[in-house]
């Protein structure tokens, strides 16, 4: 069993506009866009990260919005819902900002006995906040969001899968642990990890593939604190028979990639190095930063990729 993946590094997800994805995650979420840059192997698509001040790992929500994309269909194979960390007491207010803006799907209820709030994001993306008591990071704060209310970072994601065997056994080989199974769902942690710990397998036995559209998750990724781990990750992966990918140099991560059994794309990401590699942290995601061999393209980029509000 491994022990050096600590929790969710970032999740990443597809839009169909960007401006409207930008304006949902800084302005109504409140979250600090930490990174605005292209799409490694389509350059004239955003690639968007947003999180905390200095996009900590386990905060990071990231996008790729394809310009007019047609949503998704939600099915089995991919994660249903994000979840985010918020304020023990908050929800009220959440619910209340949400709804002001316009936000669908709002639902309040009560799972492995946490208060915890659904919403749907602007292309019917699956997301909830949990009220969570001390969780100890620090807040980004903007938007008229204060720190009693604003989101802290991820709690969990949970996938929908037509059997949840093969994935709860990788899971354990990763080095979470199943804690409990209430009402069709399990719940595994990593232990030790400081947040974003969390996992909530679903099985929906009778439930098709997702069609991958605007709205839905296209990749998951898990932290680890840098390149030695990840290869470690790597080898004992492959040696369980996993088709994993070559280490891949993300500018601010690095990254491996491998499809799971139950048909979710995992990522195991590096802590290192960071998203203020090449920006102060006071102006983290304000210019457009591009990949090396993607420098030529900037005045073709800057003249077609939408304007985004800061
Ligand atoms: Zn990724």
């Amino acid at each position: 069993m491994l022990n050096q993946i600590k929790g969710l590094h970032h999740v990443t997800s597809m839009a169909a506009d960007a401006r409207t994805n930008n304006a949902f995650f800084t302005d109504t979420l409140g979250l600090r866009r930490v990174k605005k840059t292209v799409n490694f192997d389509s350059p004239d698509v955003y690639h968007l990260y947003y999180g905390d001040e200095t996009g900590t790992p386990g905060t990071v929500m990231t996008y790729f919005p394809f310009p007019d994309m047609g949503r998704g269909r939600p099915g089995t194979g991919e994660v249903g819902t994000t979840v985010f960390s918020v304020p023990e007491g908050a929800l009220d207010y959440w619910s209340d900002r949400l709804s002001a803006r316009g936000a669908t799907g709002l639902k309040a209820e009560t799972t492995f006995g946490e208060n915890r709030l659904n919403f749907a994001g602007p292309d019917g993306d699956g997301f909830a906040l949990i009220g969570v008591k001390d969780d100890p990071r620090a807040p980004w704060t903007s938007n008229g969001i204060d720190a009693d209310h604003a989101i802290r970072g991820f709690h969990s994601v949970s996938m929908r899968l037509r059997d949840d065997g093969a994935t709860r056994e990788l899971l354990t080989f990763m080095g979470y642990e199943t804690l409990e199974t209430r009402d069709g769902v399990t719940r595994l942690a990593v232990p030790g990890a400081a947040a974003a710990s969390v996992i909530d397998l679903e099985t929906m036995p009778n439930i098709a593939r997702g069609q991958q559209g605007a709205g839905s998750v296209h990749h998951v990724a898990f932290a680890v604190e840098n390149r030695e781990k990840q290869l470690e990750v790597r080898k004992a992966l492959m040696d369980t028979g996993h088709q994993v990918t070559p280490v891949i140099d993300r500018d601010y991560f690095w990254a491996i990639y491998f499809r799971t059994p139950g048909g979710v794309l995992f990522e195991i990401a590096t802590n290192e190095p960071g998203f203020d590699r090449d920006e102060d942290t006071a102006h983290l995601g304000e210019a457009l930063k591009l990949p090396q061999q993607h420098k030529h393209l900037r005045p073709i980029l800057e003249q077609h990729l939408p304007k985004l509000d800061a």
